[in-house]
């Protein structure tokens, strides 16, 4: 990866990079000029060929997702950017906002005017205070320079207004359709699909939600091609028929035991360990016990499977959930694993929304058990049990209505799977870690 050029951080650091003047003079808008020199028809095909997939978690092809829109609706259409970056480790989409904010707009705009969007609602995280400034200011700058609103960059038949809308400081805000809900003022609670957004999302009309990374690779589809993105990344497995492989860059945010977090722009594909150890400047504190691949709720890989591939395909290969947001978190062997899995489930119970049983009594109940195995109290037998509630709340065996069960319990799985002995060791040893603050949050008696 010696010879990869970042582009979409190549403004971080910068001065004055989120302002206007400074991003047309590094190249900015191009993209945008690009696209609109083009049939709306034309973007949402380059956007197709160039297989760019979703970088806020499912991975799902971005082109074919527009393409969902119902063909000639004459009513308003949305596109709603999902800012709402919530997922333990994640920090990739705040790096853009706030150092360059105009990118993702570039993005929006282009995303905009392929799907016939009039509107984009930017539903940002409430506690993203700074981006939500930068955007702010940004999308002011644009209205001066009547890039937005009627006839938006001089192009006859081009509408586009852009709002910030703050988000309600909740995880599963980042869920489209809970996002979509609580955009509409209400609590955010998921909704049963069908229908998908993209038939009747925001205010019941056509909808578009897309990640910020994934929009701000569009400006740079546009002006070097389909080939020079699909020049970057991993194509697809052959075995795999449903695979469409994984090109482009993708923000690897790390964090944890390493001796450098941060955010690292590299190609789809690389290896965990060349993250971890070429870029991250190697664990901190030890050798690699865990390193969660792509946000907590994807699971855990041990140190002898750290050349997993990060792309959409390979995490999946070892039993994770996927690449998720691609935020690696790192957890040093001096690392009691029954702490992280207590840390994941307390998270996901308190994020759960309530709705489906499955997930608010499982989380809860996953959270009761580690309470009880943390206090010197667990059986054997607790082991089999977290298992089994692991394995039976999630989309996955369709007793839920969103993903968030799936996050929730493939921690657990993969920890019953892979950490098997840890948890006989710590049950047998009756040692109590538990603090009484944490009895309180958990509910646990
Ligand atoms: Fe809510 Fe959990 Fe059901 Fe998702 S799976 S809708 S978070 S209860």
């Amino acid at each position: 990866m010696a010879n990869f050029e970042p582009f979409l951080l190549k403004n971080v650091g910068i001065p004055a990079s989120h302002t206007l003047k400074v991003y047309k003079e590094r190249g900015g808008y191009k993209g945008l000029d690009a696209a609109l020199a083009k049939a709306p028809a034309e973007v949402v095909q380059m956007t197709k060929d160039s297989a760019l997939r979703g970088r806020g978690g499912a991975g799902f092809p971005t082109g074919v997702k527009w393409t969902f829109l119902p063909k000639d609706y004459t009513g308003p259409i949305y596109l709603c950017v999902n800012a709402d970056e919530s997922e333990p480790g994640t920090f990739n989409n705040r790096i853009l906002m706030e150092d360059d904010p105009h990118q993702v707009l570039e993005g929006v705009m282009i995303a905009c005017y392929a799907t016939r969007a009039t509107t984009a609602y930017f539903y940002i995280r409430y506690e993203y205070g700074h981006a939500y400034r930068r955007l702010q200011a940004a999308i002011d700058e644009l209205y001066k320079a009547k890039m937005l609103g009627n006839y938006a960059c001089g192009k006859k038949g081009f509408h586009c207004d852009i709002y910030l809308h703050r988000g309600a400081a909740a995880y599963i805000c980042g869920e489209e359709t809970g996002l979509i809900e609580s955009l509409e003022g209400k609590r955010a609670w998921p909704r049963i699909k069908p229908p998908f957004p993209a038939i009747e999302g925001a205010f019941r009309k056509p909808t578009i939600v897309n990640n910020p990374e994934t929009l701000a690779c569009l400006p740079h589809i546009m002006t070097r091609g389909v080939s020079w993105f699909k020049s970057i990344g991993i194509p697809a497995d052959p075995n795999n028929p449903r695979d469409v492989g994984s090109y482009g860059p993708k923000l690897y945010c790390v964090s944890g035991h390493v001796n450098k977090p941060g955010c690292y722009e590299l190609p789809l594909g690389v290896t965990c360990r060349e993250v971890i150890d070429v870029h991250s400047g190697g664990v901190l504190g030890g050798k690699a016990k865990a390193v969660v691949p792509g946000g907590m709720s994807m699971g855990f890989l041990t140190e002898a499977e750290l050349d997993c591939k990060l792309d959409f395909n390979d995490p999946i290969k070892y039993g994770c959930l996927g690449l998720g947001t691609a935020a690696l978190m790192v957890v040093n062997d001096k690392t009691n694993i029954v702490d992280v899995l207590f840390n994941s489930c307390r998270f996901f119970s308190h994020e759960s929304c309530g709705q489906c049983t499955p997930c608010r009594e499982g989380t809860a109940w996953m959270t009761k058990i580690l309470t009880r195995i943390r206090r010197g109290k667990g059986e054997l037998s607790d082991i089999d049990l977290l298992a089994e509630v692991a394995g039976n709340i999630g989309t996955m065996p369709g007793t839920t209505i969103c993903g968030l069960a799936d996050g929730a319990a493939w921690p657990g799985k993969n920890a019953m799977q892979k950490y098997r002995q840890d948890f006989v060791d710590f049950i047998n040893s009756k040692k109590s870690i538990v603090r009484q603050d944490e009895l309180i949050t958990a509910g646990a008696h």
